[in-house]
């Protein structure tokens, strides 16, 4: 399903660092976060990509000026929800936005149990009135597609056609020189990269 979150991991994959500026970051969150706002994962693929993704600080650069450079401290994030979460400190969303701790409902809505995780719901009012009523409409539409347009359904699916070659970004230093190995440029280069996500 579209708006499920991703299967819960303890890590990142990719661990670059000693850039001087945080937009060097980007192409290795956007293999990390899978082409999609971490928040409300909002794909690339719907809609122009340019200037609609962010490089969101989780720890706000006003809180935390010593983590602006932090690879750790980064997430992939659309507009809408970069503009809403503003300087509002969150912990870690890779941690608490996870399939088994936040549920999709029918009717747009997210559910969790867990306190933590409605309190980050809450911060970045992923649970406002036109957030499910947007998740019901794209749940829609690519249910029509899957039902009518093969390829649509396949354009709304699928990865970005540019994926991120990071083996040959320089990074200072990178402390997961293995995840390069698991990126989706990689994965394509092996012919495992799934036709649609
Ligand atoms: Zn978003």
């Amino acid at each position: 399903m579209i708006f499920d979150y991703p299967e819960p991991r303890s890590q990142r994959t990719h661990g670059p660092s000693g850039y001087a500026s945080y937009v060097s970051f980007r192409p290795w969150l956007r293999d990390e976060f899978t082409f999609r706002c971490v928040y409300c994962l909002k794909r690339e693929m719907w809609g122009q990509v340019t200037c609609e993704f962010e490089l969101d600080h989780f720890e706000p650069q006003s809180l935390a000026p010593d983590r602006k450079l932090d690879y750790f401290n980064l997430v992939y994030a659309c507009r809408r929800c970069n503009s809403v979460k503003l300087d509002q400190p969150i912990d870690d969303p890779l941690s608490m936005l996870s399939s088994d701790i936040v549920a999709v409902l029918p009717d747009g809505a997210l559910v969790s149990h867990a306190p933590d995780v409605n309190r980050l719901i809450q911060k970045i009012d992923l649970n406002s009135p036109i957030l499910q009523r947007w998740r019901v409409m794209w749940m829609r539409i690519v249910d029509l597609a899957k039902e009518r347009d093969s390829t649509l359904f396949r354009q709304l699916m699928e990865f970005p056609d540019e994926l991120p070659n990071l083996g040959r970004l320089r990074p200072p230093s990178n402390s997961r020189q293995e995840g390069i190995e698991v990126s989706w440029y990689a994965k394509r280069q092996r012919g495992q990269l799934p036709e649609i996500y």
